[in-house]
């Protein structure tokens, strides 16, 4: 059995971008406005010498309502059936009430949780990190989707022990 990876967070984050790097698929739509990926999408990701299922899901707000609701619902069940979970932030954005409310909800799971904070290219990456050690979930990992730094490391930290 193939280890499953679930990539979730706040639309806009990031996570269609990885999803498409990881599956080297432009198959999930990437928007540059929030919430395009209405459903789980699954792909098989051989990435690096690591093969696992990624499963893109289409963004937790913290405050769902009619279709956010769904896409909230979509996100529990594909970190219900994950075996590694990737919480993906937008370094830019800093904390947002929406990240405090996943990470909340994540806390409370028995599952392995990365904190992923995305789009570090063309900032101080240290100063933009810093802000998200509040969220309490461990180790904090930069990346840059778009561009794949830092997506490496990440699979190293985070699919290695699995
Ligand atoms: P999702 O809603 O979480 O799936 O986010 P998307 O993958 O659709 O990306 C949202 C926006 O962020 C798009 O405009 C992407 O091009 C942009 N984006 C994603 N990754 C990066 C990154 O590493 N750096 C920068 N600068 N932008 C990124
Ligand atoms: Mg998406």
């Amino acid at each position: 059995m193939l280890p499953v990876v679930a990539l979730v967070g706040r639309p806009n984050v990031g996570k269609s971008t990885l999803f498409n790097r990881l599956t080297r698929t432009r198959d999930a739509l990437v928007a540059d406005f929030p919430g395009l990926t209405r459903d789980r999408k699954y792909g098989q990701a051989n990435y690096d010498g690591y093969h696992f299922i990624v499963i893109d899901t289409g963004g937790i707000h913290g405050d769902e309502e009619g279709v956010d609701e769904v896409m909230a619902r979509q996100s529990l069940q594909a970190i219900n059936e994950a075996d590694l979970v990737l919480f993906l932030v937008d370094a830019r954005d800093g904390v947002t009430v929406g990240d405090q409310a996943i990470a909340d909800h994540l806390r409370k799971q028995e599952k392995r949780v990365y904190l992923v904070c995305n789009k570090i290219d063309g900032i101080d990456a240290e100063v933009a990190m810093a802000d998200f050690h509040s969220l309490a979930l461990g180790q904090l990992h930069g990346i840059a989707a778009a561009h794949g730094r830092g997506v490496e490391q990440l699979l190293n930290d985070s699919l290695k022990p699995l």
